[in-house]
């Protein structure tokens, strides 16, 4: 499904160059929840940005399904987009709209009808369980709500993988749980891979079937979870499965 070989991101920071990821390699399959950790600053966002050109990558290449999305001009990296939908930490709504217009919006980008959309909008917000919300601001829903409509917003054009940057770290533990088995449902109703940032063993523990640790830019291990949490490879690895109470 996803192919990164050799991706390397270099920032320019005045006079100095920052590299955010070094030279990373790794495959994640169709139908995968795959989960990246790592200190803060190790560059876990960076890369999954990468994935969709959110950032620039220096070098290297990714793959998805075949195509080659660093050598894609304009035109054909707006189509690519589409198949990737990506949530964040803070949901980054759009506080002026409402909830049917937050998840219209990247229908209306394709030019779809009034009537495509809002039949599209009403399945959406009925699957992510939302639709007495539809008229709401975001300013009005919790934590949870929000989060899920920012899901519904992002898998609105169908895509076929879905990026979660700390998806789920401003949520308390009920609403994480609650989240997290939407996010299950996406994966087995709608076949969806799903890369999940995370720094959240518990999240690790119950949704993700491989993880990737990254330190300095680079991954220093890929495991399953059974053996990530049965024997770690490396001393960070260790860190974060002793960090679970
Ligand atoms: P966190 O867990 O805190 O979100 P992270 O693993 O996601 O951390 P990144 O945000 O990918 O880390 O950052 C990796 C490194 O790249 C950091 O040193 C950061 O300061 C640097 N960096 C990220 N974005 C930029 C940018 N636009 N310009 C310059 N440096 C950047
Ligand atoms: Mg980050």
């Amino acid at each position: 499904m996803i192919q990164i070989e050799n991706l390397t991101k270099n920032f320019i920071v005045g006079e100095d160059t920052l590299t955010a990821v070094k030279e990373v390699n790794l495959k994640i399959e169709k139908g995968e929840i795959f989960g990246i950790i790592g200190l803060s600053g190790a560059g876990k966002s960076t890369l999954i940005r990468c994935v969709n050109r959110l950032e620039e990558p220096s070098s290297g290449k990714i793959v998805i399904d075949g195509i080659d999305i660093t050598g894609l001009g304009k035109e054909d990296l707006r189509k690519q987009r589409k198949e990737i939908g990506m949530i964040f930490q803070h949901f980054n709504l759009l506080s002026q709209k409402t909830v049917y217009e937050n998840i219209a919006f990247p229908l209306q980008l394709e030019r779809q009808s009034s009537e495509q959309i809002e039949n599209r909008v009403n399945e959406l917000l009925s699957y992510v369980e939302l639709t007495d919300k539809k008229y709401a601001y975001p300013s009005q829903l919790s934590g949870g709500q929000k989060q899920r409509v920012a899901i519904a917003r992002a898998i609105a054009n169908k895509p076929k993988l879905l990026l979660s940057d700390e998806g789920t770290s401003a949520l308390d533990p009920k609403t994480t749980k609650s989240i997290l088995s939407l996010l299950n449902k996406i994966r087995k109703e709608l076949g969806l891979t799903i890369v999940m940032i995370t720094h959240q063993m518990e999240v690790v523990k119950e949704i993700c079937d491989r993880v990737a640790i990254m330190e300095n830019g680079r991954i220093i291990e890929v495991n399953t979870v059974e053996n990530l949490f049965k024997s770690p490879q490396t001393k960070t690895a260790k860190n974060f499965v002793n960090a679970i109470p």
